[in-house]
């Protein structure tokens, strides 16, 4: 990577709404690349961070944050993201391993895995985003002059529509196996659309592809306005989580594959914090206690 971070690009698509949480992403990823402890790093999220006005006051660095861990965004949440990237970044990869070439990240946002992480050779990242989120993206990534460890492919689409033919149009083979990531996305979707992404997957996948996704426990959305949270997020960068969450009723999208055949499983944050010695664990009026990440295989013939 070279170059550096150009300052105050248009960030129009990503500055505002849904699109503004890929950039509180962005930002936490940049504080725990940065951490001595760090679970993983991305060297690009900070360039990210320093491209969009709406981030002109952001910390990037857990020592900027007054009252460092103890703060609930900066501290407990950064670090809930930070071990998110982790996790999915080890399922991505043990995935690819058994033999899949092609890669979708649905709601991609800022997530530079395919230039972050080492892919076997042939490998093809598709980021499906919507356009003015990608096109941020593009330009931020362009001015690094970075280069990916995969053939990187954005499709600009709306996931509540059709973005089937955006996608095989941009190169995806249905033949072939192919492993996916909603990380950080359904529940911004209307139940309707979520399914309709998780019977899509069903029906681009050959046998021997993989899905993970974040879901939240249908009671958590309509709960804990008062968390610490999500109190910090809005009142310390603007971002009312809770506001841009869907409130209709949540499908069982673990069940449907089943149902489909699919095998998953599913754990909580917590565990994985466990695992690794960092992250959140529970504690009193917890926005994360109803978080769920999901691994789904469809297996082979
Ligand atoms: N997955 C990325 C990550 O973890 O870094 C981004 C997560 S961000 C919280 C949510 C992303 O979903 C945003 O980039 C947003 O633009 C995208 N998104 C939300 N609704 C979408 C839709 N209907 N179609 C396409 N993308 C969408």
């Amino acid at each position: 990577m070279t170059g550096t971070a150009p300052q105050h690009t248009d960030v129009e698509g990503v500055d505002g709404g849904v699109g503004l949480t890929a950039l509180l992403v962005a930002a936490a990823r940049t504080i725990e690349t940065h951490r001595d402890d760090s679970l993983a790093r991305d060297a690009y999220a900070e360039h990210f961070v320093r491209a969009a006005p709406a981030c002109a006051d952001w910390p990037v660095r857990i020592e900027q944050v007054p009252d460092g861990d103890g703060d609930p965004l900066w501290g407990r949440f950064a670090r809930y993201f930070g071990l998110r990237t982790r996790v999915l970044d080890d399922f991505l990869l043990r995935s690819v391993r058994t033999g899949p070439r092609q890669v979708v990240l649905l709601g991609a946002g800022l997530d530079t895995r395919a230039l972050r992480l080492n892919w076997p050779s042939g490998c093809t990242v598709f980021e499906i985003d919507r356009a003015g989120v990608l096109e941020f993206k593009h330009r931020v990534l362009t001015d690094l002059a970075a280069i990916p460890k995969a053939k990187r492919v954005a499709v600009p689409a709306d996931l509540r529509t059709d973005w089937v033919s955006a996608l095989t149009g941009a190169g995806f083979d249905l033949a072939a196996p192919s492993v996916w990531l909603a990380e950080g996305l359904l529940f911004y979707l209307p139940g309707p659309a979520e399914t309709h992404v998780i019977d899509t997957v069903d029906k681009l996948t050959a046998k021997g592809s993989a899905l993970a996704f974040e879901a939240k426990l249908e009671k958590d959305l309509l709960a804990y306005h008062d968390s610490p949270i999500y109190t910090a997020t809005r009142e310390q960068i603007g971002i009312d989580l809770l506001h841009l969450f869907d409130k209709g009723p949540r499908p069982d999208s673990a069940g449907a594959l089943r149902a489909k055949g699919w095998s998953t499983s599913m754990y909580t944050p917590f565990d994985f914090t466990r695992r690794h010695g960092h992250g959140p664990l529970p504690e009193p009026n917890d926005a994360l206690e109803g978080n769920r990440w999901v691994f789904a295989h469809k297996p082979r013939p």
